[in-house]
């Protein structure tokens, strides 16, 4: 008998609920939580219940399969890890309020690890030492822990999750580029072996830092992110990163001077459009964002900083990513506060513009385009109307500031940018030697210099993979589970046997029958109505499903149904094991 049993309810956790939970938005949620895969401990914290776990368990034995195929070695690091080993990273502060602190009855101080490059850096400069050991790729599956500002959809965005992460040391980036590229072929082979539709597309590094990255992203509506890809080409990136081309339009001649127009009580783009009689594009939108600072040490008060106004089309979007990686502003970017904007303004968020601003102003390239614009007059109130670059605004900037669009021109030069939900299961990085030098994780090269070893780090949410597994894969009737992750590949439904002995000696003959043969099955021995058996099997998703009643062992006959196909046959009884097998390309 392998790792997954056969199990008959009667002895088993089904935890089926009849009911959709009220708390659940998307349907993956619904559905792990009415077919009995988890349930809530506390916000963003779940138990796993056993057919929840059967699915895990699934995911991390291909991930296992797929990464020690490619040469990564399985480690375990502790899930509570020493203050002090972040603050030599210069973590400690960076992370922010994510990262949960902690205290021992000594007093001294931990995190829960939301990530394991401080504690691999630290094991590896250690346990390292000779070139000749390199590279080395070091594998965990594992708990993390962050304090999500916003846990929810249940186990997509938790706040303790299950990790697969892996960190791979280098003597150089030539090596770093064909593991790279080996991590990107498993987590492809990985994602496949699942069934998922998704892509890969180029990504920022965030707080796990590095320089190249890319993240793979199941599509589905429900994701959270945002993917860009063109049409004629294999382009695609999170939109955090896409590009936008400047407009290769001119911008139009100034008319009429600036002059100022009463928008009272307008605080947005679109009601100060409506109170101009405007299109909501020939209205400036002007933001107030933090220039870069130094780190507020430990213990310190953050001290006032410089502003840069931000200036785009009224009806575009900013995009945080690209614009906190602009030389000079605050990365990850900080918006002014309201006490902040007046003082330095006199007006309120509302009704800023950079006409006769002091201070840094960069406008995005679609924005520098404008011409003849409205925008804020830096008194509440009014806007200024007829505005023209150069003009009126002498000092300013052009940089790359909003979120691409739906037919923007790819950045490539091929074909036109399409935009898609995505659900991040994965990303893998290349970090250079961030931690390594911070950390001093050195080894000796051929000239016998001491040189910090190059790093990648490759990380998989096991949970969420399951949760966008059901995403892309649920009917009306429940989850279609690819068979790859299916909890139970057979389930046996046996009707009325408490009535029938024939029933019951038929059902007991074929669970024991089908458990020898090593196939997980799933025996409904309840003795419930019909109907309650057969809607649970398709609420859990097991492929193949079979029905055994009077009736049908009255003609000598056994039903069969396809959970993905719905479609239904009959299949005598002495045949019954091997159609079965066939179905299961078992010979
Ligand atoms: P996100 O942008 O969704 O917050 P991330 O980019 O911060 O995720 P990584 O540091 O890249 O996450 O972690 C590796 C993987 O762990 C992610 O690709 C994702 O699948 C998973 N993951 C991250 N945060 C969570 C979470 N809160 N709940 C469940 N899985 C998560
Ligand atoms: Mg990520």
């Amino acid at each position: 008998m392998g790792l997954f049993i056969a199990m008959r309810t009667s002895r088993y956790l089904l935890a089926t609920l009849k009911e959709n939970p009220v708390e659940a938005v998307v349907d993956s949620h619904r559905l792990m939580l009415r077919a009995g895969l988890i349930r809530q401990v506390a916000s963003g914290i779940y138990d796993w219940l056993p057919t929840g776990l059967r699915v895990l368990h699934k995911v991390e034995t291909i991930i296992r399969e797929e990464m020690n195929k490619k040469g990564a070695i399985e480690i375990s690091m502790p899930v509570v890890q020493p203050a002090d080993l972040w603050r030599e990273s210069g973590r400690y502060v960076k992370y922010g309020p994510e990262l949960c602190r902690l205290k021992d009855r000594k007093q001294n101080e931990f995190v829960l690890g939301p990530t394991h490059e401080e504690v691999i850096t630290a094991l590896c400069r250690n346990e390292i030492k000779s070139a000749r050991q390199l590279p080395m790729n070091l594998y965990q599956i594992q708990t993390k822990f962050r304090d999500e500002i916003r846990p929810r959809f249940g186990v997509m965005r938790g706040r303790e999750f299950i990790m697969k992460d892996a960190y791979s040391f280098h003597i150089d980036h030539a090596s770093l580029e064909q593991t790279y590229q080996d991590m990107y072929d498993a987590y492809t082979a990985i994602f496949n072996r699942l069934g998922l539709t998704f892509r890969a597309v180029e990504a920022d590094t965030g707080s796990i830092g590095g320089n190249h990255s890319h993240e793979f992203q199941v599509l589905a509506d429900a994701g959270e992110d945002t993917i860009a890809y063109s049409d004629q080409s294999d382009y695609a990136a999170n939109i955090e990163m896409a590009e936008a081309l400047a407009p290769s339009c001119e911008r139009g001649a100034p008319q009429d001077p600036y002059s100022k127009a009463p928008t009272p009580g307008c605080h947005t783009v679109d009601e100060a459009a409506a109170a101009l009689k405007m299109d909501s594009d020939n209205v400036l939108k002007s933001l107030l964002v933090h220039a870069a600072h130094e780190d507020v040490a430990e213990g310190q008060e953050a001290k006032p900083v410089e502003l840069v106004m931000l200036c785009l089309r009224g009806n575009q979007e900013l995009n945080e990513i690209k614009t906190g990686k602009i030389p000079g502003i605050a990365d990850p970017i900080e918006f002014a506060t309201d006490e902040e904007i007046s003082a330095f303004t006199g007006a309120h968020p509302g009704s800023l513009g950079p006409v006769g601003f002091k201070g840094r102003i960069i406008f995005d390239r679609a924005a520098e385009k404008m011409s003849n614009f409205a925008c804020g007059a830096n008194e509440d109130g009014y806007h200024l109307i007829n505005v023209n670059l150069d003009r009126d605004i002498p000092n300013y900037e052009v940089a790359d500031l909003r979120n691409v669009e739906e037919g923007d021109p790819s950045p490539d030069g091929k074909g036109t940018l399409h935009l898609r939900k995505g659900i991040e299961v994965g990303q893998v990085f290349m970090l250079g030697t961030k931690y390594s030098a911070a950390m001093g994780a050195t080894v000796t090269d051929k000239n016998g210099q001491n040189i910090p070893m190059e790093m990648g780090c490759y990380g998989i949410g096991v949970t969420r993979v399951v949760a966008a597994a059901i995403e892309q894969h649920h009917d009306d009737k429940g989850i279609v589970w690819p068979d790859s992750m299916a909890p139970f590949q057979v389930g046996i439904v046996a009707v009325g046997l408490g009535k029938s002995e024939e029933v019951k000696n038929t059902a007991e003959k074929l669970y024991k029958e089908l458990e020898d043969l090593g196939i997980e099955v799933l025996y409904d021995d309840r003795d419930e109505r019909a109907g309650v058996m057969f809607s649970d099997m398709e609420l859990i998703g097991i492929p193949h499903m079979i029905t055994i009643g009077n009736k049908g062992l009255a003609q000598g006959i056994i039903e069969y149904k396809n959970r993905r196909t719905l479609e239904r046959e009959s299949v005598k009884c002495e045949e019954i094991v091997a159609f079965i097998k066939s179905k299961l390309d078992m010979n």
